[in-house]
């Protein structure tokens, strides 16, 4: 679906499908830049990163493994507490392997600094993040994330795999909801 589908239930759109495309394509290259010639594992978090990695993997210029992990963090409400389980583990041994986590949201960063201490214990080469988007004001810990698409306001938002009550990941664009949806 796109805004036009959205209806009375978008509030604005903040990126189009074009514009993520486009930050994309550059990200992949300076990617590729860095890895090309090196043991790449993508690894993406699902459900939020699945059309990040779809586009971001296909827009690499070389061929690099992709795999999966799925976390729950515990938390009160829609905040999380940084405490995480492991739902759905790597299929992969990443011993040696340059890891780059392919992410949707970096938002008070402490699911991903759980996710990126965790990958680091198993002995990889090195472990970085990519983020399509970031919240710079939500930060609650330093997190280094070497790629990151945009930064945007600290505002809930939808869309391009981020869901809110598991709708609206498939809008090609991210916005932002119109109050009565919350309602
Ligand atoms: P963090 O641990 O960085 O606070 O939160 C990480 C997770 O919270 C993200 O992977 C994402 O699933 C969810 N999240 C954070 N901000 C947003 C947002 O603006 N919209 C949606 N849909 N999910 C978000």
């Amino acid at each position: 679906m796109d805004a036009a589908h959205m209806g009375a239930d978008l509030e604005k759109v903040l990126i189009t499908e074009e514009e993520i495309h486009a930050r994309l394509d550059e990200l992949a290259t300076e990617i590729w830049a860095e890895y090309e010639g090196k043991d790449l594992l993508l690894v993406g978090v699902l459900k939020g990163a699945v059309m990040v990695m779809a586009d971001l993997s296909r827009a690499l210029p070389g061929t690099a493994p992709v795999d999966w992990m799925a976390v729950s963090s515990y938390g009160s409400g829609t905040k999380s507490s940084g405490v995480v389980r492991i739902l759905k583990d790597l299929d992969t041994d990443i011993t040696g392997k340059h890891v780059l986590i392919v992410e949707d949201i970096v938002d008070s960063g402490l699911t991903l600094s759980w996710i990126k201490a965790n990958l680091e214990s198993r002995s990889p080469a090195s472990v970085e993040i990519c983020t399509l988007l970031r919240k710079p004001e939500a930060a609650k810990v330093e997190i280094d994330v070497k790629w990151v698409g945009f930064d945007i306001a600290n505002e809930f938002v939808v869309g391009y795999g981020l869901d809110y009550a598991e709708n609206y990941r498939n809008l090609r664009e991210v916005g932002t909801l119109a109050p009565h949806v919350y309602a």
